[in-house]
């Protein structure tokens, strides 16, 4: 699909293009089709099986001779046959003289599905452009041997910087199968890829990943998105020291690595994934997952990577969520209830950790802490007016109640008392030294970054 990298807009393509194209989708279509089961151009037959279950070419009872399929695949997109009705093209309008039924469309209904057309209609009118869209799809979508994903932007330029990196990602697949990728990689990461590589021009652009499989078992479809301020808290992240140390922080704690130090899971792919809500409400929240961070007791942060992470969370609140809370008063209260209370400061800081997140259990702790405060004779820095938007159940008290957490953690780190189990490992420290400048989302150990020096 090189053919149209120069190509800015649909209304740029020539024939000659679609030409170009055509051929390209036949010569693959075909190599897939005639494949070998235990070949890795197998591979990108598997693609095609989740999209066209029905097609000739993906069918079981397909030709088994190269030859006869490509006769077949060149007639899928050959130019109108000139002289004959049209009717306008059911997705652009474009006069058609083909017909196509659902067997030829990608994410259509499955074998089960009934008949959708009236009776006495032999198909939909498609268009030769459509109709070679219809299978350049697998190109521009990220996919895998049973789905696929495309990227619809504000912004043309991410969707296509998204494409042009799938382009190179099919080739790969086609010529060395899945197993010729690297472990790890995720559509969201390709995406912020993007929009961070675009820059300031994408401010304020909202950006959906569609995923579907269709394999003639159960179809679906999940739609996640990111907020249309992601591009602007990605440059405030990437041009800020401290947010920048929090975010490759969050991106080495999800890295995970077998026995043998294999990656399996891509920490910079992990991190993308955070800043895209699923439509059905099921997605993590990068919130959640600092909280965890920064609470996990096993986890000994040092003080510069705690004050980093904590940075990174209010960033994420200010910008992504719009909220900026002083939350230093109603912290500083925990942290003395914390310190001087009678006892190690080590029970109330579990004390304090189990209800943390809790609304009304956070304010009868926070009731006793300021009654043994006052009791003392020491001076209380917040009262129940400040600490109320945190305990109601009103919009966002929870990420309050999450960042009010990593404010009281930060500020006893400061205060030298002991919020770790375990000190800081100088082995594991040094490591996170090395590897904590790269910039973000530098995907320095997944299969896109090898894209990139393709
Ligand atoms: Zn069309």
């Amino acid at each position: 699909m090189s053919v149209l990298a120069d190509r800015l807009t649909p209304y740029e393509v020539t024939q000659a293009d679609l030409d170009a194209v055509a051929a390209r989708l036949v010569d693959d279509v075909a190599t897939a089709a005639v494949a070998p089961k235990d070949s890795a151009a197998y591979d990108w037959w598997k693609v095609l099986f989740a999209l066209y279950p029905n097609s000739r070419a993906t069918h079981s009872k397909r030709p088994r001779e190269r030859g006869v399929i490509l006769t077949e695949i060149e007639a899928l997109f050959a130019p109108d046959a000139q002289g004959y009705a049209t009717w306008p093209c059911t997705f652009c309008g474009t006069p058609a003289a083909e017909v196509w039924t659902k067997s030829k469309l990608p994410m259509y209904d499955t074998n089960k599905a009934l008949n959708t057309l009236p009776p006495g209609v032999a198909g939909w009118p498609i268009c030769r452009g459509c109709r070679i869209a219809a299978w350049a799809l697998p190109y521009g979508a990220w996919v895998t041997a049973g789905s696929a994903t495309v990227l619809s932007c504000e912004h043309d330029a991410a969707e296509r910087e998204f494409a042009t990196r799938n382009v190179l990602r099919a080739k790969r697949i086609m010529q060395l199968g899945f197993g010729g990728l690297g472990a790890g990689a995720r559509p969201e990461a390709v995406v912020l890829r993007a929009l961070k590589s675009l820059g300031p021009d994408l401010r304020g652009a909202g950006s959906t990943l569609w995923s579907f499989k269709n394999d003639n078992q159960e179809p679906w479809l999940r739609v996640t998105r990111t907020r249309r301020a992601v591009p602007s808290f990605l440059a405030t992240v990437a041009g800020n020291a401290e947010p920048r140390r929090g975010w490759r922080l969050l991106e080495l704690a999800l890295t995970r690595r077998d026995k043998s130090g294999q990656l399996v899971t891509s920490g910079s792919a992990e991190a993308a994934r955070l800043l895209f809500e699923a439509e059905d409400g099921r997605s993590r929240s990068l919130l959640l997952q600092l909280h965890y961070l920064l609470d996990e007791s096993g986890k000994p942060w040092s003080q510069r990577n705690r004050a980093a992470l904590t940075r990174l969370a209010f960033i994420y609140a200010e910008e992504i969520l719009g909220m900026n809370p002083d939350l230093k008063p109603v912290a500083t209260v925990i942290a003395d209830w914390i310190e001087h209370g009678s006892g190690a400061p080590r029970g109330r800081l579990a004390e304090y950790r189990n209800v943390a997140l809790s609304d009304y259990k956070l304010g009868a702790l926070l009731m006793q802490a300021h009654f043994r405060l006052t009791l003392d004779g020491r001076d209380v820095k917040a009262g129940p007016e400040d600490w109320r938007p945190l305990i109601q159940q009103r919009p966002r008290a929870w990420e309050q109640r999450m960042l009010l957490s990593a404010t009281v953690l930060e500020l006893l780190q400061e205060r030298g008392v002991a919020v770790n189990e375990a000190p800081a490992d100088p082995e594991d420290e040094a490591r996170t030294e090395l590897l904590v400048d790269l910039p973000i989302l530098s995907g320095e150990d997944d299969e896109d970054n090898d894209l990139g020096a393709a």
